[in-house]
């Protein structure tokens, strides 16, 4: 979006933060790619959000702050620069949009925003629930696991958290059970499509109140006619037109963080998801600039 780039954080109300990280994917990597071509998809945005009437570069100080430093072969070590250099963000009243990478880099995102903010409310716009335990190999972390670990760690209330568009064939009906047993409440997709936007919103804002909310956005939330380029595609998603519907319904609320994951340019055609995901950046970039309510 032209934003400066920048990693003194003085009266800088948001950063922009990279995670070139996709080590923790299961199926398709490419993940790593998918924070420069956000970026440079963003370049053709406009400062101006019509529907929000708010232009966030003119309300608020943002900066890229460039990418954390990963190591492809080493999750552990990744995922401990992500906490520090995040904490590290968020101590200077710095609030932080982070692009992936792959979702397991939402577990330390997490582990930064509750020691900052304390417990949160987690809005979760997902295919697939990735509330593994270790049903990969018996990996403790990949994207497959982040919620299930951040449940255990205390991260997130559950009754303040909600997974929406969830679908696709699982592998065992326990995946979809231990999140409803520990009371998340789930959208999956064939309900969301019977409720409609509107109702979808108000079951997100009814969820989380005025709690301190941090919003995950897994691309593949969206249907891969709208964004292919994604690791592990499910059919029958949201449209780009919904996400944003979505996303801008969450105006108002105590937003202390997001992330959007999974953007991976290696499967993508035209750029269509990296142009998708620089607008939802631009619509998280807007919720930011307005009035918490
Ligand atoms: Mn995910
Ligand atoms: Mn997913």
């Amino acid at each position: 979006m032209r934003l400066p780039a920048a990693r003194a954080l003085d009266g800088v109300d948001v950063a922009i933060v990279g995670v070139p990280f996709d080590s923790g994917a299961t199926f398709r990597s490419g993940a790593r790619f998918g924070p420069r071509r956000i970026r440079e998809a963003s370049t053709m945005i406009w400062g101006y959000n019509r529907v929000l009437d708010v232009a966030p570069a003119r309300v608020l100080s943002i900066v890229d702050y460039g990418d954390i430093s990963v190591v492809p072969v080493d999750i552990r070590t990744t995922m401990a620069h992500i906490t520090q250099e995040v904490a590290h963000i968020l101590a200077a009243g710095t609030r932080v949009i982070t692009l992936g990478g792959d979702h397991s880099i939402s577990l330390p995102l997490l582990r930064a925003h509750a020691a900052h903010f304390g417990e949160l409310a987690l809005i979760h716009f997902d295919a697939h629930p990735d509330m593994w335990d270790e049903e990969f190999e018996g990996q403790p972390y990949s994207h497959g696991t982040s919620f299930r670990r951040a449940l255990e760690e205390g991260l997130m209330d559950p009754a303040a958290t909600i997974q929406i568009g969830i679908r696709g064939p699982l592998g065992d009906p326990a995946d979809i059970a231990y999140p409803q047993k520990k009371g998340v409440a789930i959208i999956p997709i064939e309900q969301a499509f019977d409720m409609g936007v509107p109702a979808i919103i108000a079951a997100m804002r009814e969820r989380v109140g005025q709690r301190p909310v941090y919003v995950s956005l897994d691309i593949d939330a969206v249907d891969p006619a709208f964004a292919p380029g994604t690791g592990t595609p499910e059919v029958g998603g949201f449209s780009s037109f919904q996400m944003l519907q979505l996303v801008r319904g969450l105006r108002g609320l105590n937003i202390v963080g997001f992330d959007l994951v999974e953007v991976n340019p290696p499967y993508d055609h035209g750029n269509i998801t990296a142009i998708l995901a620089a607008n939802l950046a631009f619509e998280f970039l807007s919720l930011l600039a307005c009035p918490v309510n």
